[in-house]
């Protein structure tokens, strides 16, 4: 039977007999809200007041002996009620219906709840008051509170593993699921050992009384033991918070008023300080997790869905706040210096870069960032403003993510060795990327950067063909070795380049939206297909003979171009008829930014003969993978030894198991598919009330919006998209211009980008683009 189903049915009229019977008092009796027992308010004559508390038929009777014992051992700061015995001298007595009845002193005060509003120096007073009770009960023990109880919080990462999968809204669970996994990797073994005691663990705005004093609203109360277990004494603030931040407008300051109460009163030791947040995150998600197993067996059940949105709203503001930035501020807040740095004016930053660095390194905007701190999609400045990250791909599972943060730093901290020796770290990673890739592609090197695995392709393509030639697509960018710019158009075609060398042969870009072949052209693809084909003809007719051909799937620096369906299968189909191989080079699509497929070539229906990985596979630390087939690789085993100091090392694997893991582990493939769609939808809106917006293109979270003058023409709005990316600036959302004409917006952000974020940038462009009277 249900928790529900025992509950007690007694009326006020029930109620008052009760108070007659068992304790010998005459009083008038209205109830009061609870959802598992019954409370009802006795008013006598006189007007004295108390509580009847009638506990559900589930309630253990040693519990109830453990709250009448803490509120007895408290008693002394004068918070809570007190249990009276009844007229046989027993503290918990016995309806006739079997219900366990107890009565309680009546406290002056109205819930927490009731206040309209929450201004600091109450949140600070209700720290205050938590740290008395805490105090008070760090002296206090009894058996019953040695429980299990799915509402402890020292048991919070097996509750949201278990009930976390049954929240209906994926987007919601993803959220749960990350930010417990994000807490437990970061402060998950300090957290185990924190000090413990009697926690009353329910703070919540209707447990917390307040009453109005000559010196302002103060607390006067806290009601109801029901949820007392013995664990973390720091959850006590904790779950106080978690209740404090639900839709506060700013949940640090909120958090730090309670923190700075409680420790005042209560001194919060050093790791509690550390961890606190990260325990206010996770008890929000032990409450969304054990509200879907409530809502599994109470379908239906309205109240509950309700009470689940403040949560909704809250949790994704919390997951935007560095961890790193809310333990300061909470630490600030018991007392800690903040460690704040010495930081040189950002002219000087820009003048010892320039002096000091070669001065073709560029730097994104008219007026440089400095950017000093990033959190899963946010990025924070040196004066501490936050932007949304809407360009970078390389932190692909998120800035600083915890998980594999933590993975680099037990490696190193371990042992980061090269593949001379024997380690198990790079054949599990192997054998996870494999995994990710079609048949035949099933060898693994590994390497450091991009370039350096287009290097390597080159030669495997070299070494298994006996070619050299190539051909690569127009506006293209490989890397920047030297041979990499020779393959490069973007670059060899660019400012400062010299022109194609002999050897590389370049096809035009497949872009139906400004290319030969257009949208309105069903047979589009293939004809960029066969102008491959056209290209590989020409060489051959010279007498010259093809080694690779080698193109993103979607090519980025090209201006986010989706090929139209049944190009790549053509060019392949061209390339290997005259004895090439194919080289996709996935650096900028790989592991599911895509939304649909887990790299951009699957949506083409080919499969590489050699797969090119870099910036995102290492969540930013430097790391690079390519991957081919048995063949290619005995012919690329041709007596030379293979080796790179720093590719494969066992740091370098730790970081792309454990990346690799997390975008699996956070479906992060389907968050793309579903986010880019919403943000896709809302820039094709946009595009209807901006004639400047030529085209809308893209998948998953990989989209390029391009400006035009005219949308007859498609005259390139150079200009106009260097202003709007300034201009996202100022409204806090950073992305990038791409496309051999500079007029392509790239949108490409963190994979953690959510719909949230989608809105704020379309709300953002939507005003970036509105001419300014
Ligand atoms: N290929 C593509 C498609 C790229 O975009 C890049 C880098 N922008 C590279 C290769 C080179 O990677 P890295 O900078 O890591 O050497």
């Amino acid at each position: 039977m249900s928790l529900l189903q025992q509950a007690p049915r007694f009326d006020a009229a029930g109620a008052a007999q009760l108070a007659r019977d068992l304790y010998g008092l005459e009083a008038a009796a209205s109830p009061l809200p609870s959802e598992r027992d019954q409370n009802f308010r006795l008013t006598t004559a006189t007007g004295e007041r108390f509580v009847l508390k009638i506990a559900n038929l589930e309630e253990a009777r040693d519990l109830l002996d453990a709250q009448d014992a803490a509120m007895a051992h408290v008693a002394g700061i004068g918070l809570c009620p007190r249990v009276l015995p009844a007229l046989d001298g027993s503290r918990i007595t016995t309806a006739g219906t079997g219900h366990l009845v107890r009565l309680l002193t009546w406290l002056p005060g109205a819930p927490l709840a009731e206040q309209p509003a929450r201004p600091d120096a109450l949140l600070e007073d209700l720290g205050r008051t938590l740290g008395r009770l805490s105090r008070a009960l760090s002296g206090f023990d009894h058996p019953a509170i040695h429980r299990a109880f799915h509402w402890d919080l020292a048991r919070g990462f097996a509750i949201v593993a278990e009930h976390a999968p049954r929240i209906a809204d994926p987007e919601l669970q993803r959220l749960v699921r990350r930010t417990a996994a994000h807490v437990q990797a970061r402060d998950g073994e300090r957290i185990a050992r924190l000090r413990r005691s009697a926690v009353h663990g329910d703070a919540n705005d209707y447990n917390v009384l307040v009453t109005e004093t000559p010196s302002g609203t103060r607390m006067s109360g806290v009601i109801d033991f029901g949820d007392m277990v013995h664990s973390y004494t720091a959850a006590e603030p904790a779950i106080a918070i978690a209740y404090a931040v639900l839709d506060h407008p700013d949940p640090l300051a909120a958090a730090a008023a309670v923190a700075r109460g409680f420790h005042a009163v209560h001194p919060l030791e050093d790791d509690e300080q550390s961890v606190l947040f990260g325990l206010v995150e996770l008890r929000l998600c032990v409450s969304a997790s054990l509200a879907a197993h409530q809502l599994a067996q109470r379908p239906g059940d309205e109240y509950l869905a309700i009470s689940q949105a403040p949560i909704r709203r809250t949790l994704p503001v919390l997951a935007g706040i560095h961890p790193d930035a809310a333990e300061e501020r909470l630490r600030a807040a018991c007392g800690r210096d903040i460690p704040t740095g010495t930081q040189v004016p950002v002219a000087v930053t820009l003048e010892q870069r320039r002096s000091r660095l070669g001065r073709n390194l560029s730097t994104a905007y008219a007026s440089p960032l400095r950017i000093t701190r990033g959190w899963m999609q946010y990025l924070v400045d040196d004066v501490g403003t936050q932007y949304l990250d809407a360009y970078n791909n390389v932190p692909h599972v998120g800035h600083s993510h915890p998980r594999v943060t933590a993975a680099i730093h037990r490696q190193l901290r371990t042992l980061n060795t090269n593949t001379r020796y024997l380690h198990d770290t790079i054949w599990q990673f192997a054998e996870r990327l494999a995994a990710t890739l079609p048949d035949p592609l099933r060898v693994c090197y590994f390497v450091n950067s991009g370039s350096e695995a287009n290097e390597l392709a080159l030669r495997l393509a070299r070494a298994h063909t006996g070619s050299r030639d190539l051909v690569v697509l127009d506006a293209a960018y490989h890397g920047n070795t030297t041979t990499l710019i020779d393959i490069s158009p973007y670059k060899f075609n660019g400012p400062g380049g010299q022109g194609a060398p002999d050897w590389v042969h370049v096809a035009p870009i497949p872009d139906d939206y400004r290319g030969e072949y257009r949208r309105d052209d069903p047979d589009a693809g293939r004809k960029y297909g066969d102008a491959v084909g056209r290209v590989v003809h020409e060489l051959q007719s010279k007498g010259r003979m093809l080694s690779a051909f080698i193109c993103e799937s979607c090519p980025s620096v090209g201006g986010q171009i989706v090929p139209p369906p049944r190009y790549l299968e053509t060019a392949y189909g061209h390339v290997r008829e005259a004895g090439g191989v194919c080289i996709a080079d996935e650096v900028q699509t790989a592991y599911g930014r895509m939304g649909d497929t887990f790299y951009a070539f699957q949506a083409q229906s080919v499969v590489p003969d050699i797969v090119v990985l870099g910036k995102p596979i290492g969540n930013g630390y430097p790391l690079g993978a390519v991957v081919t087939t048995a063949g290619i690789a005995r012919s690329f085993d041709n007596g030379m030894e293979f080796f790179s100091t720093f590719g494969g090392s066992t740091v370098s694997c730790a970081a792309g198991l454990t990346t690799l893991e997390t975008v699996v582990d956070e479906d992060l493939q389907a968050h793309a598919r579903r986010v880019g769609a919403h943000l896709l939808s809302g820039l094709r809106d946009l595009a209807t009330r901006h004639e400047i917006i030529g085209d809308v293109r893209g998948r998953g979270l990989f989209i390029g919006v391009e400006l035009v003058r005219d949308r007859f023409t498609r005259e390139p709005a150079t200009a106009e998209a260097s202003h709007v990316v300034n201009a996202m600036r100022e409204r806090r959302i950073l992305f990038g211009t791409d496309g051999p004409w500079h007029n392509v917006l790239k949108i490409r952000p963190p994979m953690p980008f959510d719909a949230r974020d989608a809105d704020r940038l379309l709300d953002a462009l939507d005003e970036a683009l509105t001419p300014q009277g």
